[in-house]
């Protein structure tokens, strides 16, 4: 099964991809992370990488576009993929569509987690102050200044995918308010997995 987390920052679309990936054996591919991974390499392009995360800005198209069509080539995505934080502009779902078509591929479904934009700075800030009460270091763009640019992105960039996915009739919308089980649960029924 080929599919597609959509949801706004703090929508809780990392846990979801994890859980419906694992249920159904297949890879997540997580673009937030991969990114993470590249931004801890001390190189310029890593240095560069961060700096966009930390604003809350988009890392271009281009990087982002040439990352994931070379993480399909990998052999774990023949059984299918959830991808999280992927696409993320019009651009990148063209763009992607052109991957899946060369392969003679379809996406089975874009899930929609639906959320109340203004509860969300507070799930982020309480992820960071769990993450430092666990010992671990906070996410660098899991502050409440950078929640708000990322917010904004999300609003202006990757909002319109979903007509974008609507029009071509694979989109389901998912409540996103509902406790993490529920939510997950919601997404299963959808899928039918
Ligand atoms: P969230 O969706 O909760 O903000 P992610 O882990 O998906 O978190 O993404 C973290 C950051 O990584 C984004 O704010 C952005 O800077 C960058 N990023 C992730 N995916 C993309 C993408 N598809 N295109 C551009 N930038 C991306």
């Amino acid at each position: 099964m080929r599919l597609i987390l959509l949801g706004a920052p703090g929508s809780g679309k990392g846990t979801q991809a994890e859980r419906i990936a694992s249920r159904l054996a297949i890879a997540h591919l997580s673009t937030g992370e991969m990114l993470r991974v590249a931004a801890a390499s001390k190189s310029a392009f890593g240095r560069d990488v961060q700096a966009v995360i930390e604003r809350g800005d988009l890392v271009s198209d281009d990087i982002v576009v040439k990352i994931v069509a070379e993480r399909l080539q990998k052999d774990d995505v023949k059984s299918g993929y959830v991808l999280d934080g992927f696409p993320r502009t019009v651009a990148q779902a063209t763009a992607l569509d052109k991957v899946l078509a060369d392969r003679g591929e379809k996406l089975d479904a874009v899930i929609e987690l639906k959320v109340v934009a203004a509860d969300l700075v507070e799930r982020i800030v309480a992820r960071a102050t769990q993450a430092k009460a666990c010992g671990k270091e906070a996410r660098a763009d899991d502050n409440a200044k950078t929640f708000i640019m990322r917010l904004h992105a999300y609003e202006e960039l990757t909002a319109p995918l979903v007509d974008y996915y609507r029009s071509k009739a694979v989109l389901k919308s998912v409540d996103g308010m509902q406790s993490m089980d529920a939510v997950t649960a919601a997404i299963r029924r959808t899928i039918g997995a």
